[in-house]
């Protein structure tokens, strides 16, 4: 113990010596670019609220003089430069420690809900179930509509048409009928791969790229013979292109250019159909092959999705493409009837997914999980009347539990023919019942007894092959965690399935078909609650980690914020003086190591994923920094119980307002018309207590109320933003007049100490002299083009080449010019504005471009509001008070201490934040945004070009809420960081928060909103700090005249 003993503090006298040579070295040099007056032994004239003037003297009175509040007024005051330089070391290295930290905890734990939530379900090793009865069909039609919804297929036109008069024709005289479900995430790739290997891939799979096969599964095509696919590039090669007995064939990229009608793209498939059976006349070889068993034709039909992307669903291009798709499905038809004439052959007609109003899809809305299902031909049931008795419940509904059979709209005029609805995968089996084939092995659909006709002892069989493949599935997946787990828990229900499984055989053998599918449906039924019960087994154990790691994340910046940028500061120098501590913390730090490998030995042989270590690493390592920190948790604790019952009082309600506030925001989450009345009733706030602190009478309290009680319209408007291009034009407008106004602010409010901090007079150099007009120029230039680029698309016409060219010069050029602007704060936040204004109207389709300025005005506000709490503060201030100011001083670049008060910054920071998002959209419609707004910019479908514009445009007003918070924090010298830290310490309440509201059950609308909450907030440390670094370009020389030049003087 000694020599450990002497041994560490050796290692600390070497560290201490080696920072003192740094520090030397450092002086040697000349220091660039520091200010003359950011020697730290001689203070600041600061600025500071009144409540710090008597918490610092309260301090006093507890600690005694020149003691501190943990003592480092004696480090900073006895004279040692080197203790301050190694401080701002300390704290740099810290800062981005804690940064780096962030980033990774917030990553591991955003990457949990891939192993909670988006586990993927496939598994592989399990044998296929060969069916034991008779194929009812040769060979199987799949015709696909991709974005076909159900209600536009069904419904008539307003001549009382209907469009699909085929399709129809079917449903009443040879075929069945009803929804499919699709499952959100309800893309192209996720719902093909549902209808035709049966199960709903996790939905990482869509960021592992649509074109590549990120795994291995097996599908209906799989087990055919033969497989025909022709259609899009982007769907066909994902079943075909490893399948060596399929002949298939797509389109170059470029036919998907939406400018036109797509309607062609299906026409496409058809004709590559049509050339493959008149080929076959002159090829024997293929002759032969179409005229075997098992064979299976996929058609795609992409015209609808295309038309709905371009044109929404309620056009007359895609309204038309519905014809276009049923005419097809009549030709197929007759053609291939015509070529086999021996009435063998099944048809299946769907969607992937449906299409919202706005022309886009993803979600859980039901116009887009709603799709058509058609079904005839051989083995397919005849259409039946309907009856109270024959109104079937499809059984167990796996994770998705929403009502089927909702009401049939009457305007179908469908009412007396029974509706059969599905679930999306239960197409798959289906289709290898109706060939005949073993289901795809991965698949989790129920076969839809309804559509199949069949003898009563093939229903048996083919319901029970179902089961099997099923419950293959859970067996395996049960021996597999319990080969690997130390506790084993296996899932009750199922442990005696061999008994089931004979007594189906028994009953089978008995004749007796009822209770044999009785029996047979309950196994199935308990088979897919197994693979429920082991796709959620690890849940309790890793939810309990991460909320740990959330709470221990929150509660390390807390005492981090509390040890670097308030009055507490200081305290981990005296820590380096006495060893015995140092060496206490190396005693909990080797407890953490050990209980962490204990932790990682347990995972290891449970053969627990990659990220399970990842999780209990990060959170056992954030408390045992915690706890290595109890020292400092000691001081602060016997500081609290020092101080004034008022004191606590204070903090505590701090605490209370910030929950208050931060529970509002999750609140406003699904409710965005919160804000309208909280926006009000701020503007009413804010107005009177500006009105208090000004001493002379001036518009500024009426400014700030108009301003909130503006943006409080947008909330009320509706997220799905209608177009209205005059909208955008003349926001155009009112954003050059709120640009003069401020100009003329900027240049006229000389002489006004108020305004003097703002304004800055002394600092107004620009390299560019006419940058102001030049900007409102390209502001006006923008709204012209988007004047004359929507007209030229209203006309159906490409978007010209030149306007293209414009439209991309005038979003870059305007962006850069902001950096040339004065580094006054009130000119550079105009100059930003006006810059950021282009390219935002650009993408801008209605009443947002009012909202970017409305937002403005509110920042403004915002600015003002802090503006005049400090001129208060500084009118207030007696002379008296002038000794404390050193108290004030103590970081880095003349920065103040924080203090309790200062919450009030991030919190508004957050508010504004969320609301800069909630304005113009919400999250219900996260997945489908308002695709139109990129017209302007490309008219080729690239969906990674379209995104990135699209999150582009939604960063834009997040950056203006944060260049006005990175103004905010110079305007009151906040050390920018220890506020980031807050942020980001209060927005991961709202993220734990989130992380228990994610939910399992109910609709998929639900569900998918809840995950993508808790995944948004997740994401804000990161998406904070990468628009932190963004605009810290923009903002970083924004220059606050020195604010008191009298207390200078006087010291
Ligand atoms: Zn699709
Ligand atoms: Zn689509």
């Amino acid at each position: 113990k000694e020599i450990g003993f002497r041994l560490s503090s050796l290692i600390q006298q070497r560290v201490l010596i080696k920072l003192e040579a740094e520090d030397i070295s450092k002086e040697i040099e000349p220091s660039q670019g520091a200010k003359p007056n950011s020697d730290f032994s001689q203070p600041l004239p600061k600025n500071k609220a009144e409540t710090n003037i008597r918490i610092n003297k309260r301090t006093k009175k507890n600690m005694g003089r020149g003691d501190g509040i943990l003592g480092i007024r004696d480090a900073a005051e006895g004279g040692s430069r080197a203790t301050v330089t190694r401080r701002k070391k300390w704290l740099k290295r810290r800062e981005r420690w804690l940064v780096v930290l962030g980033v990774v905890l917030h990553a591991v734990y955003m990457l949990s809900i891939f192993d909670i939530y988006f586990k993927t379900p496939i598994v592989h090793g399990m044998d296929p179930v060969t069916p034991r009865f008779q194929a009812p069909a040769k060979r199987l039609i799949l015709l696909v509509a991709d974005g076909l919804r159900a209600d536009k297929f069904y419904e008539p036109d307003s001549e009382g048409n209907f469009r699909a008069p085929f399709l129809r024709s079917v449903i009443k005289e040879k075929g069945r009928w009803g929804v499919s479900h699709a499952r959100p995430p309800t893309e192209s790739r996720p719902g093909h791969v549902a209808i035709i290997a049966g199960f709903y891939e996790d939905p990482s799979a869509v960021t592992k790229g649509w074109k590549a096969n990120p795994v291995e599964f097996d599908s209906v095509f799989n087990r055919s013979r033969h497989t025909f696919a022709f259609g899009s590039p982007d769907i066909v090669p994902i079943f075909c292109r490893a399948l060596p007995h399929s002949t298939w064939n797509s389109y170059p990229h470029e036919f998907e250019d939406f400018a036109t009608d797509a309607s062609f793209l299906d026409e496409w498939s058809f004709d590559q159909f049509q050339s493959l059976l008149n080929r076959s006349n002159q090829d024997p070889k293929l002759k032969e092959l179409l005229l075997q068993d098992n064979l299976v034709v996929f058609l795609h039909l992409l015209g609808c999705d295309s038309n709905g992307h371009a044109h929404k669903p309620y056009s007359s291009i895609y309204l038309n493409n519905v014809k276009v798709v049923d005419n097809i499905a009549a030709r197929v038809y007759n053609l291939v009837e015509d070529y086999f004439k021996d009435n063998r052959t099944a048809y299946i007609f769907t969607a992937d997914h449906g299409m919202s109003d706005k022309g886009s899809h993803g979600d859980g809305h039901p116009s887009n999980t709603d799709t058509p299902l058609v079904a005839w031909g051989a083995g397919v049931k005849y259409p039946r009347p309907i009856s109270r008795s024959n109104l079937t419940d499809c059984g167990f509904r796996f994770i998705d539990e929403h009502m089927h059979d909702t009401p049939t709209p009457t305007e179908w005029g469908l009412h007396g023919i029974e509706r059969v609805d599905v679930n999306q995968a239960d197409i798959a089996p289906l289709m290898s019942t109706l060939l005949g084939l073993p289901c795809p092995v991965n698949s989790v659909g129920s076969l839809p007894l309804d559509y199949v006709n069949m003898s009563e002892e093939a229903e048996v069989e083919a319901v029970l092959a179902n089961s099997k493949q099923v419950l293959s599935q859970f067996l395996y997946k049960s021996q597999m965690k319990q080969s690997n787990s130390l506790n084993f828990k296996p899932f009750k229900p199922l442990a005696h399935y061999s008994t089931m499984l004979n007594e189906i055989e028994y009953q089978i053998s008995a004749k007796n078909h009822e209770a044999a599918m009785k029996l047979s449906e309950e196994l199935r039924g308990l088979a897919l609650q197994g693979l429920n019960y082991f796709q959620t087994y690890d849940w309790l154990m890793l939810m309990t980690v991460i909320s740990l790691g959330y709470i221990g994340w929150m509660i390390y910046l807390v005492l981090h914020v509390l040890q670097s940028y308030t009055s507490l500061s200081g305290y981990p120098f005296r820590k380096e003086q006495t060893v015995h501590q140092t060496n206490d913390t190396t005693k909990v730090q080797l407890c953490g190591c050990l209980f962490m490998g204990v932790i990682s030995i347990l995972l290891f042989i449970e053969r627990s994923p990659p990220l399970y270590h990842a999780y209990t690493t990060v959170t056992v390592f954030l408390w045992t920094q915690i706890f290595s920190e109890y020292q400092f948790i000691r001081a602060l604790w016997n500081q609290l119980h020092g101080r004034r019952f008022y004191y606590i009082i204070k903090i505590l309600g701090t605490c209370a307002v910030s929950v208050f506030i931060l529970e509002f925001l999750v609140n406003s989450f699904t409710e965005r018309q919160l804000y309208t009345w909280c926006f009000l009733i701020v503007g009413v706030i804010a107005s009177l207590t500006l009105f208090k602190s000004l001493p002379w009478r001036s518009g500024i309290p009426l400014f700030a109320c108009l301003a909130c009680w503006f943006l409080s319209v947008f909330t009320l408007m509706p997220a799905e933003i209608p177009e209205n291009n005059h909208l955008v034009i003349g926001s155009g407008v009112m954003i050059i007049m709120i640009g003069m106004a401020a100009r003329w602010l900027d240049l006229h409010a000389e002489g006004n100490k108020y305004w003097l901090s703002i304004c800055n007079h002394e600092m107004k150099t620009t390299s560019f002299p006419m940058l102001f007009q030049l900007q409102a120029l390209l502001v006006g230039l923008s709204s012209v083009m988007v004047s004359l680029s929507t007209s030229h698309r209203i006309q159906k016409r490409e978007l010209l080449a030149l306007h293209q060219f414009i439209n991309w010069f005038i979003a870059g050029f305007s962006m850069i010019l902001p950096l040339f602007s004065a580094n006054g704060l009130l000119s550079r936040l105009t100059s930003i504005f006006l810059g950021f204004a282009p390219t935002f109207l650009l993408l801008s389709i209605g009443y947002e471009a009012i909202f970017y300025g409305a937002l403005a005005l509110v920042l403004m506000a915002w600015i003002l509001f802090e503006n005049t709490l400090l001129y208060a503060s500084k009118v207030k201030r007696s002379p008296a008070s002038l000794q404390n100011v050193k108290d004030d001083v103590g970081l880095e670049f003349g920065n103040r201490y924080l203090q309790l008060s200062d919450v009030r910054i991030p919190l508004t920071f957050m508010v504004l934040f969320n609301v800069a998002f909630f304005g113009t959209g919400n999250f219900a419609s996260i997945a489908s945004f308002e695709i139109s707004s990129v017209y302007r910019f490309i008219t080729v479908f690239s969906p990674f070009l379209m995104a990135a514009l699209l999150i582009f445009k939604l960063f834009i007003p997040f950056m203006l809420v944060i260049c006005a918070f990175s103004a905010i924090t110079k305007l009151n010298r906040l050390p920018r960081l220890g506020c980031y830290f807050l942020v980001i310490a209060l927005s991961d309440v709202m993220t734990i928060h989130f992380f228990f509201l994610v939910r399992n059950k109910g609709s998929w609308m639900e569900i998918g909103n809840s995950i993508s909450h808790f995944g948004i907030m997740s994401a804000q440390v990161v998406f904070v700090l990468l628009l932190f670094a963004l605009t810290n370009i923009y903002t970083k020389d924004i220059h606050i005249s020195s604010t008191h030049p009298s207390s200078r003087k006087a010291m």
